[in-house]
């Protein structure tokens, strides 16, 4: 899958290609990265990219011409790749929008600064926008990183044998179960013996029981979203039975 980034800010985005598994991904070739400067199609001895708004108002409007040029670039380079505006007017990103975009060839990740872009190129140059939360940021390179970071990877063996995002919080409908590494005791607090006892099975069974317990208590609403599955009501309804023993514990 190729990303390119179309920003005014490079150098903001190119150290983070660097390090940890995107790095390693456009090192085996699973990705490649790369970004391309806006203002280089910028005109003038300024190559100033940024203009005021008609109709007055405070702050500085994305001048069209520089970033039309810098897509046409980019769309030439990858033909295939989908364009996206990073805007907090988007749709949210979230597990399943990421997998959506990591099912695509490549993504043009167009990041804007100031008041945002000029509006011409939103209604003619871009094919999706895409929000990271209800905040806003100063710019889109935070997010286009995030949107990085996030499809990689989940693209086939990338992650390794080390780890799976099968196994991740959200993929199941669940949150991920607690996780424990040496020591055994840290600060008088035991790992659980059930995750040193070596029974696969009454592990498995504990970190469902995790899962379940740590999504009812931080994210219910996930439990909304879909029906229960019979082994979740299973937990439940022992729960149920037991839920003084519980407490208490
Ligand atoms: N004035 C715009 C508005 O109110 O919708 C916000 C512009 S923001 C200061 C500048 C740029 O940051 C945006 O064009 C966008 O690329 C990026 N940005 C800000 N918040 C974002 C968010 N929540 N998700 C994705 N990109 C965001």
């Amino acid at each position: 899958m190729n990303f390119t980034v179309l920003t005014i800010f490079p150098e903001m985005v190119m150290p983070f290609l660097e390090h940890g598994i995107v790095r390693r991904a456009i090192e085996q070739g699973k990705i490649s990265a790369s970004s391309i400067n806006i203002r280089d199609f910028a005109e003038g001895k300024h190559k100033v990219t940024d203009d005021r708004p008609f109709g007055g108002g405070c702050g500085m409007v994305m001048k069209p011409e520089p970033l039309a040029k810098a897509i046409a670039e980019a769309k030439d380079k990858s033909p295939a790749s989908k364009t996206v505006l990073l805007s907090p007017q988007g749709r949210t990103f979230n597990r399943d929008v990421a997998r959506e975009l990591a099912s695509l060839k490549g993504l043009l990740l167009v990041c804007g600064r100031y008041e945002g872009v000029d509006e011409r190129i939103c209604s003619s140059l871009i094919d999706d926008e895409i929000s990271i939360g209800d905040y806003v940021l100063t710019g889109g390179e935070l997010a286009a990183m995030i949107v990085i970071d996030a499809v990689t990877r989940l693209l086939p063996d990338v992650l390794g044998c080390e780890s799976s995002a099968c196994e991740d919080s959200f993929e199941s409908g669940l949150l991920k179960h607690a996780q424990y590494t040496r020591p055994r005791i840290f600060n008088d607090d035991k790992v659980p013996d059930v995750l040193l006892s070596g029974d696969h099975t009454k592990t498995e069974n504990w970190r469902f029981e995790s899962s379940m317990m740590r999504t009812l208590i931080k994210r219910p609403d996930l439990f909304k979203t879909r029906p229960l599955e019979s082994r979740e009501i299973e937990v439940l309804i022992k729960w149920g039975e037991n839920i003084k023993e519980i407490l208490h514990a």
